[in-house]
């Protein structure tokens, strides 16, 4: 009946922890206790016809009954159930590792993709991702890393919900006006999925605490807004040997790269001092295209979605620019700088010594709401003398 007609909905009955240990393919899972609700979604046309499963035949003859009290014209409970079906050598299936059957479902467009699969999927349940700031770039990132199942996402931030920040921060809304930012992260997040954890780090990123706070992170997003958090964000992610993938924003400009440690420049190397304050306003001075955080923050997740999978290429020793009025990208490459004070190998082996190199601080200079100077520092070659500026300073989303 399944083969000749193709209108049938083929429904299992069982709990969740049942069809975990086998199932038609093919079936949608309506769990009897839920079946009044949940149907409705499954069958939507009352006059196809439904067959209804379980394990032995007893629970779908009920359940059938109901259907047929709500309406439903064309029932029918399949007699012996999925143990019948499986004992005749019928094609059945098992959810894949580690992925229950409601995963199997809300991931499946993951599942299909050869290079994600089912083991794929396992290990971004597995990951654990830190967002540095909740604003412009942090948002969509989220939304998206959220979405796509990374287990564990830290929401570093320690700023409430204003009203200037829904023209972009689209994790929050109206009605969390004052409200702390990682809580309200925290609430669309879960609303959005729920196999998410959310690890609320309510205090701003400063050197005595990016240890402890970056500790067992597989990967960091910089969404800060002052150059002293990023500067050491960098240095405490060499260190500890963690990704951050980086973006900055400007009007109608963005720019991205991802620092591997040791593959690739750090923050350092491409900036080794900040802009004069003058040439780097953030954005609560210059603005900034709401779309252009959002585009460079959903960049930013597709490089964790990489570095998590271990697919495809980082832009870890290029830096990527992007040009919204024109709707262009250019790239440059970035490469080492063997003076680094943090990621050179002779700051390298004096960390490993217990004897790290000293870094420029710029904790006393007035706090700058900038993102990335105008141009950036001794280390990228440019290719083709392909302009390094993007036209103005690249600043944060503040
Ligand atoms: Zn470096």
């Amino acid at each position: 009946m399944l083969r000749r007609r193709g209108d049938v909905v083929l429904v299992d009955v069982r709990e969740p922890a049942e069809r975990d240990l086998g199932y038609i393919p093919g079936s949608a899972a309506v769990s009897r206790s839920h079946l009044e609700w949940d149907i409705e979604a499954a069958a939507p046309d009352r006059a196809a016809p439904v067959v209804l499963y379980c394990a032995g035949g007893f629970r779908s003859l009920f359940a059938g009954q109901e259907l047929t009290r709500l309406g439903y014209t064309d029932v029918a409970s399949m007699s012996g159930g999925f143990t019948a079906w499986k004992s005749q050598g019928l094609e059945w299936t098992k959810p894949a590792a580690g992925l229950s059957a409601e995963q199997q479902l809300r991931y499946s467009r993951h599942l299909l993709i050869p290079e994600v699969g089912s083991a794929g999927q396992a290990r971004l349940l597995g990951s654990r991702v830190v967002l540095v700031g909740a604003g412009g770039l942090g948002s969509p990132a989220a939304l998206y890393l959220a979405a796509a199942g990374v287990g564990t996402i830290g929401v570093v931030d320690f700023d409430v919900v204003e009203l200037s920040n829904l023209q972009r921060q689209v994790i929050h809304t109206s009605d969390r006006l004052g409200q702390k930012k990682v809580e309200s992260a925290r609430r669309t997040i879960n609303a959005l999925n729920p196999d998410v954890t959310v690890v609320a780090h309510e205090e701003m990123l400063v050197a005595d605490n990016a240890d402890r706070i970056i500790a067992g992170y597989d990967a960091i997003l910089d969404g800060t807004d002052t150059f002293e958090t990023r500067y050491v964000l960098n240095d405490a992610a060499v260190a500890a040997g963690i990704p951050v993938v980086h973006a900055s924003v400007f009007r109608f400009e963005g720019q991205l790269t991802t620092f591997v440690p040791y593959e690739g420049p750090c923050y350092r190397c491409l900036y080794p001092a900040p802009p004069p304050p003058e040439l780097a306003p953030g954005c609560s001075v210059a603005g900034v295209l709401g779309v252009v955080p959002g585009i460079m923050g959903l960049l930013q997740a597709n490089e964790i979605l990489k570095l998590l999978l271990g697919m495809g290429n980082t832009l870890a020793g290029r830096l990527l620019l992007f040009d919204a009025l024109e709707t262009e990208f250019t790239e440059l490459r970035l490469r080492r700088d063997p003076a680094c004070p943090v990621c050179s190998d002779a700051a390298r082996a004096a960390r490993e010594a217990g004897t790290p190199l000293a870094v420029p601080s710029f904790g006393g200079a007035p706090v700058m709401l900038g993102g990335a100077p105008v141009t950036p520092g001794g280390a990228p070659v440019t290719p083709g003398g392909a302009p390094v500026t993007p036209g103005g300073a690249p600043a944060s989303p503040g």
